[in-house]
């Protein structure tokens, strides 16, 4: 991770400010209320409840002498009612044991009832600016896409390494900006759905932008299933020269080469069909062409699919001429090997089926 990318998001984050009255306090009384109310609740949803509790109660001490019933009607329609008993019993530790002083500590903060590592966290480095990570779901999604990590985040092993990439991307000296900007950064830029990447100030070295595998991160358990793809590839080689072209868009694979490319729901030998298509068609413009030979499946696993890949070794009997404007590309054979493949792509190569292929 690098420091640009604190730096990029604590930029956005000034610029986009969400004018919320919790945000840019320092009161760790407000903000720990803020916290409770928001658990499992939208900001628009909780912020007449967040004015309520602050004009009704305007400290600690307030909340904890009050009536439990009077607290549980201001809570009525937010639901999860755990949530408002624990925000009566951490009110009541504070301004009757601890002096009204909510703790400054992480650790401490986590004592209290109804405070776990996210809201820990968020106290922590929003009243103290104590350098602990925020890790909620908007910081995983922007995690998990912006490293590429296909880690589930509903796993021990998966929730331990997003703990370890969120502390370890922290903006330990500005902490308190940092955790806003990210927060934020998910609430409005990098969202579940239809991200707006275009405008992303960290489009640049996302992976999962790279991968087109945005709307695949981030992953839960359940939903990792591996999706099955099946590659056609074209290998047309004319006076010692082979085409080939780079591959654009939000794909796997982006700004690699390969060969001319008919990806179909599952894999065929069947030339018939291949050769119908129109993708091929643009480049064999019905010339006579001999099929050299066929290679068997190659596969190759990625995070979270597997692609099935076999290619159809052609030599024309008459000479192709592509437009001027055709995004395929005649290379020499010994050449090739200074374009990036996929790796699928390097195997087949490297297995010499090309060059016996070549050779016959
Ligand atoms: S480029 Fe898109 S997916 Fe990547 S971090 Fe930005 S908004 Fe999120």
């Amino acid at each position: 991770m690098t420091p640009d990318f604190r730096k990029k998001l604590i930029d956005w984050g000034a610029e986009v400010e969400r004018p919320l009255p919790w945000k840019g306090i320092r009161d760790p009384y407000k903000i720990w209320l803020s916290e409770i109310l928001l658990q499992q609740t939208r900001a628009a949803q909780g912020l007449p409840y967040y004015l309520k509790f602050v004009e009704r109660f305007p400290t600690v001490t307030d909340l904890a002498s009050a009536e439990d019933d009077e607290v549980m009607k201001l809570w009525e329609g937010l639901g999860y009612y755990a949530r408002a008993r624990n925000l009566l019993k951490a009110a009541r530790l504070v301004a009757f044991e601890m002096n009204g002083r909510f703790p400054d500590t992480y650790e401490g903060l986590r004592q209290l009832p109804g405070v776990g590592p996210y809201t820990a966290a968020a106290i922590a480095s929003f009243a103290y600016d104590a350098p602990h990570a925020v890790l909620d779901g908007n910081v995983f999604r922007v995690l998990s896409r912006f490293t590429g990590l296909a880690e589930p985040v509903d796993t021990t092993a998966g929730r331990k390494r997003f703990e370890e990439l969120a502390q370890s991307t922290l903006d330990a000296a500005r902490p308190a900006a940092y955790n806003q900007a990210i927060m934020d950064f998910g609430a409005m830029c990098c969202t579940p759905q239809n991200p707006l990447c275009r405008q992303c100030p960290v489009s640049e070295h996302c992976r999962a932008l790279a991968e087109g595998t945005v709307s695949d991160l981030p992953l839960k358990s359940k939903s990792i299933v591996k999706r099955e793809r099946f590659f056609h590839y074209l290998v047309v080689e004319q006076a010692g020269k082979v085409l080939i072209s780079r591959r654009e868009g939000k794909d796997i694979w982006n700004g690699l080469y390969e060969f001319p490319l008919l990806e179909l729901p599952a894999l065929t030998t069947a030339l018939d069909v291949l050769q119908s298509d129109a993708g091929w068609n643009e480049i064999l413009q019905n010339t006579d062409a001999l099929v050299a030979s066929v290679s068997p499946p190659f596969r190759q696993t990625l995070t979270h699919r597997f692609v099935t890949a076999i290619f159809f070794e052609i030599r024309p009997r008459q000479e192709i001429v592509l437009p001027e404007d055709s995004r395929f590309l005649w290379i020499e054979r010994e050449k090739l090997s200074k374009f990036a493949f996929p790796k699928i792509i390097d195997r087949y190569l490297k297995d010499n089926v090309f060059n016996l292929c070549l050779a016959l």
